[in-house]
Parts: structure tokens; C-alpha cells; sequence
């Protein structure tokens, strides 16, 4: 029997850059149309990676900007992060830089385990933010990135399942299971 390992993961950034699109998206297939702004959601999974199978619980939280101040049940019992801004907005890229201190100082300066996401790659016309600047920001922190569309579902389980690889890769470098 395989163990079934517990991941929480909390999906953080600015409002409507799709953060409950890309969840909503992984967890039940299909892309909603139209603006809901979030009040906190979770959605659960079993994700099976190889041999392995995970219990992931996604937090999908009402948005941040720069001014938020992160709540304790973002930081404690959290395993890992996907941040997400939208490519066709600076601003949204700019609150993830702060909301990457903001999380980076609450866990004391450790690694984290993050995947960066820039979302609604499917309007490049639109495009305020190359993809070169979010793969350069990620490796900063040595992170994933990813340029995703809820909207044509282009890479939204990789965004998942890449979570679950960084929360190991993290995990295995301080040499704990
Ligand atoms: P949240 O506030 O970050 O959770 O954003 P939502 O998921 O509610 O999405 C905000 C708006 O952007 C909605 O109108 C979505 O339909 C739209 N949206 C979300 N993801 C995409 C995407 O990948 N492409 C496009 N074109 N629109 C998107």
C-alpha cells in the first residue's frame, strides 16, 4: 500500500490574476468564465506521482497586494507556495516580490519550496511582463516557474504537481523525509 502523504499548499498573489481559475481548473476540469472575487477556499486532491501518492490540500486565499499583512495560517503547517501574478500585469508581479520577503521572512529566512506562476499567457497582445523576468525572479529564489493559461488550460496540473516535486526537493536538501 502506498503512503498517502499530506501537502498543504497555499495559492497567494494579487486579485483576479486567476488564482481560483487554476485551481478550479486542476482540481475539477474545466475553466470558469467571469469574476469571482475569492473569500478563502480549499479544494482537496489525491495527486500520484510515480509510486507516490499525495493528499494535497489546496488554500485558495482573496488576493493580496503589497500592504497585506500575512495571516499565521499562511505560514504555519504550509508546505509550499504557488504565487501567482498575471503577465499582463507589472503590478501583480510586484506584489509577488513582496509577498515572496513577506513569506521568506515568516519562515525564518529557510528555503521554500515555491512555484511562480505567470497566468493568462493566452493574452501575450496584452502582455506587461516578459516571461524571461519571472524565470529570473524564480531562480533568484531557486524556484519553479511557469507561464500558464486557466482560460486554455495550458499547464495547470504541471503548476500542481510541481508544488509536490519543490516541497521534496526542499525536504530532501535539509535531509528530513
Ligand atoms: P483570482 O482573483 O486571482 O482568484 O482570479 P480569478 O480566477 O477569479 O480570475 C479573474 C478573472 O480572470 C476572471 O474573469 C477569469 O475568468 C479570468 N482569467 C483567469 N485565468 C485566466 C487565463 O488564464 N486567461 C484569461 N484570458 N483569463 C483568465
Amino acid at each position: 500500500m502506498p503512503l498517502v502523504r499530506y501537502r498543504k499548499v497555499v495559492i497567494l498573489g494579487y486579485r483576479s490574476v486567476g488564482k481560483t481559475s487554476l485551481a478550479h481548473q486542476f482540481v475539477e476540469g474545466e475553466f470558469l468564465e467571469g469574476y469571482d472575487p475569492t473569500v478563502e477556499n480549499t479544494y482537496s486532491k489525491i495527486v500520484t506521482l510515480g509510486k507516490d501518492e499525495f493528499h494535497l490540500h489546496l488554500v485558495d486565499t482573496a488576493g493580496q497586494d503589497e500592504y497585506s499583512i500575512l495571516p499565521y495560517s499562511f505560514i504555519i503547517g504550509v508546505h509550499g507556495y504557488v504565487l501567482v501574478y498575471s503577465v499582463t500585469s507589472l503590478h501583480s508581479f510586484q506584489v509577488i516580490e513582496s509577498l515572496y520577503q513577506k513569506l521568506h521572512e515568516g519562515h525564518g529566512k529557510t528555503r521554500l519550496p515555491v512555484v511562480l506562476v505567470g497566468n493568462k499567457a493566452d493574452l501575450s497582445p496584452d502582455r506587461e511582463v516578459q516571461a524571461i523576468e519571472g524565470k529570473k525572479l524564480a531562480e533568484s529564489w531557486g524556484a519553479t516557474f511557469i507561464e500558464s493559461s486557466a482560460r486554455e488550460n495550458q499547464l495547470t496540473q504541471s503548476i500542481f504537481t510541481k508544488v509536490i516535486q519543490e516541497i521534496a526537493r526542499v525536504e530532501n536538501s535539509y535531509g528530513q523525509e
